[in-house]
């Protein structure tokens, strides 16, 4: 699954393509399943910067229009100077470079669980405030964390790290690599987690973030590549998710069930 390391990496390569004029889109025939909302046609119109929040990628469209991609569990952009001829590309916006030459931006999922809309900016606007503060930004610090935790005192910390409307971005290896990089067991109550402890998640979520998004995100398997079709190597930085032993201290990982999600930890090195 495309996780928040995996949907930067693309962002980044989207944004590098950047203005992009959609001169005539391609739709699939089962496209409904994917594209949900349509207050406009990107035929015409520009694609200038590609921002990102959480898990969901924000293409703006000329000046206050949107086009708000999930990737969901298999979805994939891909970028090409041929048309992608892919199966399963579902939406294919047909345009050129900066130099004039073919470019083609394509979204593609085989599973059908990622979605789509082209907002207006007020309805776009709505979607992208559901998000709490992206783990990877500036705003993601130990007060915010501190004020978030306490709100939730009886809540499971990873469960309520996995929570997307307080914590954008924060998927299921992520959230248990950030918890056994901060010493702090998975399922610890929220309100016995100190101030000192919330700067240890920040830090944590750097050291997690980090080296995966530089070796552009994880393959799991089901596969998962990014717009260029390359896999990433980023699994070597896992300490504790889907490994036997800690990656800290050696010794023996954990393996429990959180809110129906696989979860990973050191009973050493977390506490
Ligand atoms: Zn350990």
């Amino acid at each position: 699954m495309p996780e928040l390391p995996e949907v930067e990496t693309i962002r980044q390569q989207l944004e590098k393509k950047t203005p992009f004029t959609v001169k005539k889109m391609e739709l699939s025939k089962v496209v409904k399943s994917i594209l949900k909302d349509r207050e406009f046609n990107p035929e015409g119109k520009t694609i200038s910067h590609v921002k990102r929040k959480g898990k969901l990628l924000d293409l703006h469209v000329d000046d206050d229009l949107h086009i708000l991609s999930h990737l969901g569990m298999s979805g994939g952009w891909r970028i090409s100077k041929t048309k992608v001829l892919e199966k399963h590309t579902h939406v294919q916006f047909c345009g050129s470079d900066k130099k004039g030459k073919p470019l083609f931006l394509a979204y593609v999922d085989p599973r059908r669980f990622g979605y789509m809309y082209f907002l207006k900016d007020k309805s776009a606007q709505v979607h992208l405030d559901k998000l709490g503060v992206d783990i990877a930004s500036d705003e993601f610090d130990a007060e915010y964390v501190h004020m978030i935790l306490k709100k939730y005192p009886n809540r499971q910390l990873k469960v309520h790290l996995l929570d997307q409307s307080f914590f954008a971005g924060c998927g299921n290896y992520i959230a248990s690599e950030i918890c056994a990089r901060a010493g702090i067991r998975p399922t610890r109550r929220c309100g016995k987690v100190t101030k000192k402890e919330c700067a240890d998640i920040v830090r944590a979520t750097g050291e997690v973030l980090n080296p995966i998004m530089e070796s552009n995100g994880l393959t799991f398997s089901g596969g998962y590549s990014d717009t260029s079709g390359e896999k990433g190597d980023g699994v070597k930085h896992l300490v504790v998710f889907w490994q036997k032993e800690c990656q800290m201290c050696g010794g023996e990982v954990k393996k429990i069930t959180l809110a129906q999600r696989g979860t990973f930890y050191c009973p050493k090195c977390q506490k």
